[in-house]
């Protein structure tokens, strides 16, 4: 019953020669759960096409950006009648305000924004402008948060960090970590104490305000609230990433379910709809201090690239359809109820995870609510699984630590078939 992988064991093999381990970005290795990656060779829906011809639900989406699923027709019309005018200019266009335009009008503390080419640069550059308005260095993150790879982010990021088990990557210097302080979510006394005893120097608090780089986490009951009223006694301020949550959670952000405001809100994946983009917004005050109104430096060659805003207005546009996001909730709610009941139908421990059309099973007996508990998920359980699935035709993320993505492309069918995938999996795993 194993599909044939010929093809993408040798596609791999000849990437290994000339791209270090075969990949451009470390979780696509097929490290954490092991075997050899499958090269993808077309999407289409929710639906995507390896090398060898067989076919997956596709439950990765790219890591996020895919909400509308693989090769939307809008999506590729707009990259298609964009490229035809000219790929890049390195002067303004008008789609980049109406992107701006776009974004500002759904995220409610969004005056301003200023568009990058990926969550790494939009968090980086958040950073950067958090200190130079702060005149602070510190930066609280908290631990299996992952927020790109800016050197000073990179403590106890998750994701593909956790995953291959390099909390700090070597090449980031003592100096530039030493001005981080990494907490565990959801722990407010560990906040609060820090504020407490150097509150006059902390710059910014960093947080994914539902996490879903250590599989997913959501904040718990007053915690983005607390880390709200700590920054504005302090002077500090709040950076919520978004670059997953922003536009999938709800049209407004994770921000406008949870109804909080941060000053600085960093963008990416679903804002590019399938190419490279990112963005970091806020408040007019602040957004005024980069350049060329202020002096926090920050640039770009194909910053606000005609393709990747055409792109990223057409999947806003989608968006703002009427019931998306109930269909995502809905189609969300069955597949966590059918993993739940398969799981204990098999006596596999789990513990399910959802907010929205985010997903995790976390392989552990414990409730997760922070990177500790989250590491309590058994690797070797995930695996088991991840492969079960692999070979039933659904692709699921290739670690225990990430999300899964539901598309408004996935249809009641797929969920169902993948939930059949499930009940034979788990079967293979009790014991
Ligand atoms: C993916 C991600 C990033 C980094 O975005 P890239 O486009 O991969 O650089 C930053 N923050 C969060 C929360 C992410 O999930």
């Amino acid at each position: 019953m194993k599909p044939n992988w010929t093809k993408s064991g040798q596609l791999f093999q000849e990437a290994e020669a000339y791209i270090p381990g075969g990949v451009n970005s470390p979780v696509r290795a097929f490290r954490a759960v092991g075997g050899t990656p499958l090269f993808i060779r077309s999407g289409k829906g929710s639906k995507i096409v390896d090398a060898d011809g067989n076919e997956y639900i596709d439950y990765v989406c790219s890591w996020g950006p895919l909400i509308l699923g693989h090769a939307h027709p809008q999506v590729v019309c707009a990259i298609a009648e964009a490229a035809k005018q000219g790929t890049s200019f390195g002067a303004p266009t008008e789609r980049e305000t109406e992107l701006a335009r776009l974004i500002c009008e759904a995220v409610e503390s969004v005056d301003q924004v200023r568009l990058v080419n990926s969550g790494t640069e939009a968090t980086m550059s958040a950073i950067r402008l958090a200190r130079g308005v702060t005149g602070r260095d510190r930066i609280i993150k908290f631990n299996g948060c992952y927020h790109g790879h800016v050197d000073s982010l990179l403590v106890k990021a998750g994701s593909g960090a956790t995953t291959l088990g390099i909390p700090d990557s070597p090449g980031v210097t003592r100096g530039t970590s030493s001005d981080t302080v990494g907490l565990e979510y959801n722990n407010l006394d560990a906040v609060e104490q820090v504020f407490r005893r150097e509150g006059d120097r902390i710059a910014a608090v960093i947080v994914e305000p539902v996490a879903g780089n250590m599989g997913v986490v959501p904040p718990g009951p007053g915690f983005l609230e607390r880390l709200r009223e700590l920054t504005r006694e302090s002077g500090a301020l709040l950076i919520f990433d978004e670059v997953i949550t922003g536009f999938r959670l709800a049209y407004g952000g994770a921000q406008a379910r949870y109804g909080i405001q941060p000053d600085i809100t960093t963008l990416g994946k679903i804002i590019g709809g399938g190419l490279p983009v990112g963005a970091y917004g806020g408040g007019r005050h602040i957004m005024q201090a980069i350049a060329p109104t202020g002096q926090v430096y920050q640039a770009g060659t194909l910053s606000g690239n005609p393709l990747a805003v055409s792109a990223g207005l057409a999947t806003l546009r989608t968006l703002k359809e009427n019931g998306v996001y109930e269909r995502l909730e809905q189609m969300g709610a069955v597949l966590e109820e059918g993993l739940r009941a398969a799981a204990r139908e098999a006596g596999v421990p789990t513990y399910h995870s959802r907010v929205g059309s985010m997903l995790c099973t976390f392989f552990t007996d414990q409730r997760v609510m922070d990177y500790h508990t989250a590491l309590t998920a058994s690797v070797k359980k995930y695996r088991q699984f991840f492969h079960g699935m692999l070979q039933r035709g659904v692709y699921l993320p290739p670690s225990q630590f990430e999300t899964f993505f539901i598309s408004l492309a996935h249809t009641d069918e797929d969920i169902a078939q993948t939930l059949s995938a499930a009940r034979e999996t788990l079967k293979t795993l009790a014991g």
